[in-house]
């Protein structure tokens, strides 16, 4: 068995490598050749902590096996990080563990390489202004993994505090962006790509400030309750998922659901896009909104990756097991 530590992963994966593993999952979920199996997400009554597994299997790539985590809210304290994330890999031919893989900075690389993602396939490709709502942890990785998928030539951000939108400016600045922080009125109608990545309850963003043509990728909302957007968007929007039973359970579109506003027939896996069976985004004036609730194949996919890499470069652990 090889382990793959947490600290390794830095110098191994790249976002462009979880670009490419996250891609190829998603086209092999819509081929149906990959499932994710039932999410657990539990309040252990200990720690404060929420904690759970996201599993599934990829018969093209034969990722099999899970990733283990959750949010211990009191970890800061203890100089730790609050989510905590493991992955383990098995041998879909003989069911034994292949791998043991960090998967906390892997998390935040393939959470932003799923927008990333639906910016190549769902933006227009004149798209110049880029719109960040949230300046949290993921925030900086979303940001990064975004500005590879077109020519943007301006930031703006908006967060509920100041806190964390200067990491997004070192951001732009390195890229030799300009970088705005702007109300929400001005966000909508300047950018032509926004990434919501929150954890807001309360819908931010409302229809009216989204204007024709803009592509959203709503990256926070992975939990039940968990709101970015005011649900009417979904009404007129072109609706893309990772997944479709969690976007309609946990991701954003939980709440345009439950109140009549959609059908779920409306929502597409992105997926489909990508194997070229739906065209994506069909005009210049459309509003595409991916929801982006983070599926466990994700997490297999980098995992995957994470243990090639380490093996070729000889930084792989093993283990008699
Ligand atoms: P974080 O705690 O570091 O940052 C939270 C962000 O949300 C901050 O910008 C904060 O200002 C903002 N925020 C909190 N409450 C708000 C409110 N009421 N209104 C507006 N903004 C508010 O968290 P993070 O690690 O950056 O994660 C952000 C979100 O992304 C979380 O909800 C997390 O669960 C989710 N997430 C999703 C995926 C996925 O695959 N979709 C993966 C990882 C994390």
């Amino acid at each position: 068995m090889i382990i793959v530590p947490e600290r390794e992963i830095a110098g191994l994966v790249s976002a462009s490598d979880c670009f490419t593993a996250v891609e190829q999952v998603f086209a092999s979920m819509a081929r149906k050749s990959a499932y994710n199996f039932p999410v657990i997400r539990e309040s252990i009554g200990h720690a404060d902590a929420l904690y759970g597994f996201k599993s599934g299997f990829d018969r093209e790539s034969l990722a099999l096996g899970l990733k283990s985590g959750g949010f211990w809210p009191n970890n800061l304290a203890k100089g730790l990080t609050n989510h905590q994330s493991t992955v383990f890999l098995f041998d879909a031919d003989t069911g034994r563990c292949r791998a043991v893989v960090g998967g906390n900075l892997l998390t935040a690389l393939r959470t932003a390489a799923a927008s990333a993602v639906s910016i190549k396939y769902l933006a227009g490709p004149d798209a110049r202004v880029l719109g960040m709502i949230g300046a949290g942890h993921q925030s900086t990785f979303q940001l990064r993994a975004a500005l590879d998928q077109r020519s943007f030539e301006k930031v703006v951000a908006w967060n509920l505090h100041p806190e964390g939108l200067d990491r997004l400016a070192a951001i732009a600045a390195e890229r030799d962006l300009p970088f705005e922080v702007v109300d929400l009125d001005t966000l909508g109608a300047e950018a032509d790509v926004i990434i919501t990545i929150t954890s807001s309850f309360a819908p931010i963003l409302k229809k009216a400030q989204v204007r024709p043509g803009t592509h959203l990728a709503c990256m926070g909302t992975d939990t039940k309750g968990k709101q970015e957007v005011e649900s009417r968007l979904f009404e007129t929007a072109t609706i893309f998922t990772d997944e479709i039973a969690q976007s309609v359970t946990i991701g954003e579109a939980q709440h345009p659901v439950s109140e009549g506003l959609i059908e779920r027939e409306r929502i597409v896996e992105i997926g489909a896009v990508i194997n070229g069976d739906h065209p994506g985004r069909s005009s210049a004036e459309e509003i595409t909104l991916f929801d982006g609730t983070g599926v466990g194949l994700q997490d297999l996919a980098v995992a995957s990756a994470a243990v090639d890499l380490a093996v070729q470069r000889g930084v792989a652990i093993e283990v008699d097991f």
